[in-house]
């Protein structure tokens, strides 16, 4: 057997070895996709240090030229789109579709921020004096830490290193352990498009060791976040006590509205995507189903039904719905939660096992769960599950649909199903999110819009589209007399 190559750590553009850790595919474990050495807190260290000797440099660079090296990073994913890809599918499971989706986003990431190098858009403006030119230039921040999670392993990588990189700084990238390599296919795509060493460092391993190093490397002035929310708030306190900018994106509770005079059918099918798609195992997923009581049983019933037909197995198979959850430990999370949720709403109307027998004794396959009858004070409409469970809730009308939907602490995306256009737009006022979908899954982003929520789902500046540049750079005033 040919022994399975260990994916190395990339600190100042050398590849660095040492202990290795596994990365499994959780639709079969005994499929070892890859080993990846286990970073210490001296390499992150180093990491910090070779990407603040390698700023100046960088930063100097004119901004579109900055943009040409990622305009390559994108065209080196492209070519290898079907095997990133399938990779993706067997490090993280979600299906083969989904991971080729995943993929082309962030071929689209890096092909925007490319062109914003060209655009990298200031202010000018007038000065209330003669002969004053006022006008601002963006300016990079310096080195900066990015801490990713598992579940969308590529993209969200890629759009938090192209808009760092076309703004100028240089980084740290830390990727999450259960899926760590999309992230390493990205930043050897940055390798192969000789990107300058020390702009672009990667080191994996566990999150507690490495963050802390991380956040406690005297280079860092920025750290870019994406996970849970107890780990977002650690992030957020030691980032706070060097007064590092900070971004965290963090969990949801997102609800989908379904008003009774909504396209019933594409309410069904926009929920039970918003759902079950990526095993749930999505921020933006959809875990609490809100409907006005005049259609509560007609939904039910439909939803019911379409859920039934939903096929769970392994991503890479055609016909596959849903892959598997991503480890054990979330498998066991999402278990006690279903306990939860049957001692506080009775049995689920479908689901709520572990799937067994065959195929699926190789890996972590759970049954799309639905419980019906929830109320906004139970554990399962208030905690994020990360996983295919559905809370349904009746509301007696609009404005209980909407009370329901903010009685969270969380804020990240909403989804309202109905015809009537006045509701649309008071809807838009009234949720307490940061992305409202219309007719629409609760989930499925753009790269070209700003991403990201409110209350305890995020903090700190938005996320991808023009927002970007507002986290990764700052802006230099200059005011010249002529
Ligand atoms: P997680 O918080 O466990 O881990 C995220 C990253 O933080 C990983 O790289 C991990 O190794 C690292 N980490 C762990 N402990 C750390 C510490 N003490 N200091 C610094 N870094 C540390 O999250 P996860 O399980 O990988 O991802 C699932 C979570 O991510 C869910 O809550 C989901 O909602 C959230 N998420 C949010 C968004 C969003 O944009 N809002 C997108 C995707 C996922």
């Amino acid at each position: 057997m040919i022994p399975l190559a260990v994916h190395p750590n990339y600190i100042n553009g050398e590849w660095v070895s040492g202990a290795s850790f596994e990365n499994r595919n959780p639709a079969d474990t005994e499929d070892l996709v890859g080993l990846f050495v286990q970073g210490t807190a001296q390499d992150v260290l180093g990491a910090a240090e070779a990407a603040q000797a390698a700023l100046p440099a960088w930063a100097a660079l004119p901004a579109p030229a900055r943009g040409d090296y990622l305009f390559k990073v994108a065209g080196l994913l492209e070519q290898k789109l079907e095997s990133l890809a399938r990779e993706m599918t067997r490090e993280e499971g979600k299906t083969l579709p989904e991971a080729r989706g995943e993929v082309r986003r962030s071929i689209s990431v890096f092909r925007y921020f490319a062109g914003e190098g060209a655009r990298m858009p200031g202010v000018l403006v007038p000065s209330e004096r003669q002969r004053i030119h006022t006008f601002a230039v963006r300016r990079p921040i310096g080195v900066v830490g990015l801490i990713t999670p598992w579940n969308f392993p590529s993209a969200i990588p890629a759009w938090k290193l192209a808009p760092a990189l076309v703004c100028g700084n240089t980084v740290v990238l830390k990727p999450a352990s259960a899926a760590p390599l999309s992230a390493w296919r990205v930043v050897e795509a940055c390798h192969e498009a000789a990107i300058p060493k020390g702009v672009v460092n990667f080191v994996a391993g566990p999150g507690a060791e490495l963050g802390s190093a991380l956040l406690g490397a005297p280079p860092l002035k920025a750290v870019s976040f994406t996970g849970s929310c107890a780990v977002g708030h650690w992030v957020h306190a030691e980032a706070s006590r060097r007064r590092l900018r900070v971004q965290l994106e963090m969990g949801g509770k997102n609800p989908a509205i379904v008003l009774a005079d909504c396209d019933l059918e594409l309410a069904v099918e926009n929920v039970v995507n918003g759902a079950f798609a990526s095993t749930g195992q999505k921020c933006t997923a959809t875990s609490r189903a809100i409907v006005e009581e005049a259609v509560y049983d007609r939904f039910l019933e439909a939803l019911v039904e379409r859920t039934r037909k939903l096929k769970v197995g392994n991503g890479l198979e055609p016909g596959v719905d849903i892959g598997p959850v991503i480890d054990q430990a979330q498998l066991a999370t999402d278990l006690d939660y279903i306990e939860i949720g049957r001692r506080e709403a009775g049995p689920p109307l479908i689901g709520g096992n572990r799937l067994r027998g065959g195929a699926y004794d190789k890996g972590f396959f759970l049954e799309p769960t639905i419980f019906a009858g929830v109320k906004p004070e139970m554990t399962i409409a208030q905690e994020e599950i990360f996983g295919p469970v559905l809370a349904l809730m009746r509301a007696a009308d609009f404005d209980d649909a909407l009370r329901l939907a903010n009685a969270t602490r969380f804020g990240l995306s909403a989804s309202i199903q109905t015809t009537g256009l006045s509701r649309v737009f008071e809807s838009l006022q009234r949720l307490e999110v940061g992305l409202v979908m219309v007719n629409l899954p609760s989930a499925g982003i753009e790269y070209q819009v700003p991403f990201g929520g409110t209350k305890d789902s995020s903090f700190g500046p938005k996320e991808q589209g023009p927002a970007a540049l507002e986290f990764y750079s700052d802006y230099k005033t200059v005011y010249l007399r002529y």
